[in-house]
């Protein structure tokens, strides 16, 4: 009996309603990658592990194993990132955070960087100092790098020569950046695997390159014109729409965050990610 249970240290991705009364969870664990375990009783006005599985808390879960899914039996929070839950744009932000890690994560595939990178982020976003959309390209650029999607922007991905100060081009199918001189002289050549390839400005591409080879305590101070900020997330979004496949749903609720006739819209999404 005891060798059927184990202990996983975790932080909750998303939380779906089960049943009359329970709730299957999406975990990130440091050692075990994605995991999916079922909370029995856990929406019941008197169940007591309700608050340590609460979506983005930091837990110690004791866990059986079972037919299907396991089942948590027994959980304790080690942080419960409240200034987080206060504010409904970082909530917002913390959402995607996780749709990003749930996404590009795999199942029984450990991946540390990429949990330590999470537990990290919801901490500096419970910053009052922090710019939370600066916080999420730091965030989806080095996401990249623990999964093996990084982007190369310091090279040219088609012939590899160092890429200059100019005008260069970006292609998320190509993976990352194309000098001019490929641009123009091999279009043909890798049009096949860069169709979606766009001009990069300068100013886009120096953020993007600090971002992605600094840690957060060097770039958390960064301030970006709103031109610069918009140009950046464009890029990235395009690049992660592409290696999803698809859009996140979280990008569009932190989108209509940003839209002030939208206010009670926000309040309702806020309340289908609290629930
Ligand atoms: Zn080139």
């Amino acid at each position: 009996m005891r060798d059927r249970l184990y202990r996983v240290e975790a932080i909750i991705l998303k939380r779906t309603d089960f049943g009359e009364a329970d709730r299957i969870l999406t975990l990130v664990t440091p050692d075990r990658g994605k995991l999916r375990a079922i909370a029995k009783g856990a929406r019941k006005p008197s169940s007591r592990k309700s608050g340590h599985i609460e979506l983005f808390t930091h837990s110690m879960l004791l866990l059986a194993k079972g037919r299907h899914l396991d089942v948590v039996t027994q959980a304790d929070t080690l942080e419960a990132f409240l200034p987080l839950r206060e504010d409904l744009e970082r909530l917002g932000y913390a959402y995607y955070l996780a749709e990003l890690v749930d996404k590009f994560s795999e199942e029984d595939s450990e991946n540390r960087p990429l949990y330590d990178l999470l537990l990290h982020a919801l901490r500096w976003l419970g910053d009052d100092a922090c710019d939370s959309a600066l916080l999420a390209r730091y965030f989806e650029l080095h996401l990249l790098q623990h999964v093996g999607y990084r982007p190369q922007l310091f090279q040219c991905v088609n012939c590899g020569t160092a890429i200059e100060p100019t005008d260069n081009f970006f292609s998320a199918e190509a993976g990352g950046v194309i000098d001019p001189n490929c641009m123009q002289t091999q279009r043909e050549k890798i049009a096949g695997h860069a169709r979606d390839a766009q001009p990069i400005p300068l100013n886009a591409l120096k953020v993007l390159r600090f971002l992605q080879s600094r840690e957060y305590e060097t770039v958390r101070s960064l301030r970006l014109t709103p031109e610069a900020q918009a140009q950046v997330e464009g890029l990235m979004r395009d690049y992660i729409a592409h290696h999803l496949e698809r859009n996140l749903k979280s990008v569009e609720f932190l989108r209509q965050l940003k839209q002030p006739f939208v206010v009670g819209m926000g309040e309702s999404v806020a309340k289908a990610v609290a629930k």
